[in-house]
């Protein structure tokens, strides 16, 4: 295969969960840029949906908006059928697609801690494996990349570090954590590779509160040793090179993006 570098993933589609908004938003325009052909799955915004395809498209590459909540079996097989109807399979999937419903923890109801499992979790579950059901169908093509598909699990430095009064979300993602490395054990002989993302603090709008006065972004940094707080377009970029062949011996893998923010920064002048 010759490597493209302006567009490593040239003839490859990606599915991009949560893409309406914030890193799926990001991710999805990166990956169109880089080539891919890029189904931007939303949940409810279809205007940030279509501003990510206008984004793309004027990059010259090609986009699909599609409305699909990944939390339901049937919705998420209707989402695949239909990108493969357009586009003839899937090679890339991003699980990206969270939410947070915060309460201390003696407060928090039982749907509010089912409900951020079963996107945060169960979503990554379901289109995880109708991605590699698809890939697995389909077969190699060695004529676009090395591996039969890239499954990429946007998960949080909340993997690692616990987070009072979000415990169904820290939760969601240190299930993520095993749910990955378990997948791509399963899967890595059939040649599907899998890794995860961990983002520290990103602007979106999933964290305003703690990034959008400046008390509450000084507070903030103090957390962050590199000094600046994430950008989406920090973590379209590591999706990309993920799913691209540059990265094609790193599986089952936790990428932290963080600027440094899981290095227990507490301890910088203490302990
Ligand atoms: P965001 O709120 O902008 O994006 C989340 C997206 O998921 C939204 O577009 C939302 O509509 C979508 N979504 C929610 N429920 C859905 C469903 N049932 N089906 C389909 N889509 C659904 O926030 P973000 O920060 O861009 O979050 C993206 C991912 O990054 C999440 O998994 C989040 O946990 C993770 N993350 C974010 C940060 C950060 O600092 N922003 C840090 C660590 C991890």
């Amino acid at each position: 295969m010759i490597f493209n570098s302006d567009h490593p993933l040239a003839n490859q589609t990606a599915i991009v969960t949560g893409a309406s908004s914030g890193i799926g938003k990001a991710c999805a325009i990166a990956l169109g840029r880089a080539g891919a052909n890029v189904i931007v799955n939303y949940a409810g915004n279809s205007r940030g949906a279509e501003e990510a395809v206008a984004e793309i498209e004027a990059a010259g590459g090609k986009g699909l908006p599609f409305k699909a909540d990944v939390s339901r079996k049937s919705e998420v097989d209707v989402m695949f059928k239909a990108v493969v109807d357009t586009f003839g399979t899937v090679d890339i999937l991003v699980n990206n697609a969270g939410l947070q419903k915060d309460a201390p923890f003696v407060e928090m109801s039982l749907d509010d801690w089912n409900y951020v499992l079963s996107v945060n979790l169960t979503g990554q579950f379901l289109c995880a494996q109708a991605a590699a059901r698809e890939f697995i169908r389909r077969g190699r093509r060695p004529e676009v990349s090395v591996a039969l598909g890239k499954i990429i699990c946007m998960s949080s430095v909340h993997e690692l570090i616990p987070w009072a009064g979000h415990v169904n979300y820290a939760a969601s993602k240190g299930g993520v954590m095993l749910f990955m490395k378990s997948i791509a054990q399963e899967l890595g002989e059939k040649g599907i590779r899998v890794n995860s993302i961990a983002p520290g603090a990103i602007k979106t709008p999933i964290n305003r509160m703690a990034w959008e006065t400046p008390e509450a972004e000084r507070d903030l940094l103090r957390l962050i040793p590199y000094g600046r707080v994430g950008e989406t377009a920090d973590i379209g970029n590591v999706t990309v090179w993920l799913a691209s062949d540059q990265s094609d011996y790193i599986h089952g893998q936790t990428i932290v993006v963080d600027g440094g923010m899981a290095l227990y920064p507490g301890f910088r002048d203490n302990g």
